[in-house]
């Protein structure tokens, strides 16, 4: 599995699928769930309106997969990271299900490679450096089985990207 880490804007990454850091009503929202709809247009916000006919919300933790539209990835993986409010460990055990599920999903429909924003450390208020030591532990935990070809993480702002340059050493 290769490790790769980017600074910039996940939406012009040409991967097999990127991942959003969506809400649970998976309808678009902002941060970067915005820049992913606003540049992808309708055929994302169309397959996300028929997953949730089908299955209603999509819980924290939990990921769903869309085609990407104007995007060049070829899918994107939606997935819901936890509010942070006061943390504890479930939220940290969500925020690893997020890449746990993510990555299950990309191997499920024989994709190989995935790039990652910083989930929930924007509007979800997750600490920067804990959310990134959890990423990094989750991915590197997978067995050899359950890994991707690649993981980009794809870091928008200096003060994440300075933390994984840091751990990824
Ligand atoms: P959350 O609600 O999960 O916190 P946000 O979108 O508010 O989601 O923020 C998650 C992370 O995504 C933040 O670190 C933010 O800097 C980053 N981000 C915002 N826009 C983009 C983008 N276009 N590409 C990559 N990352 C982005």
């Amino acid at each position: 599995m290769k490790l790769e880490l980017i600074k910039g804007d996940i939406t012009t990454i040409k991967v097999d699928a990127i991942v959003n850091a969506a809400n649970s009503s998976l309808l678009g929202g902002g941060g970067v769930d915005g820049a992913i709809h606003r540049k992808g247009g309708e055929q994302i916000l169309e397959d996300c309106q028929a997953i949730r006919q089908k299955q209603g919300k999509c819980d924290t933790g939990q990921a769903v997969i869309t085609r990407a539209g104007n995007l060049p990835s070829n899918y994107v993986i939606h997935t819901v990271g936890p509010v942070y409010n006061k943390g504890g460990v479930l939220k940290e055990q969500q925020l690893a299900n997020c890449y746990k599920n993510s990555i299950n999903l990309l191997i499920k429909n024989g994709l190989k490679t995935i790039a990652f924003p910083n989930i929930s450390t924007g509007i979800y208020g997750f600490p920067k450096k804990r959310a990134a030591e959890i990423s990094v532990k989750t991915i590197l935990c997978l067995a050899p089985s359950e890994q991707p070809e690649k993981v980009i993480f794809v870091c928008f702002d200096d003060q994440n990207y300075r933390i994984y340059e840091e751990l990824l050493k």
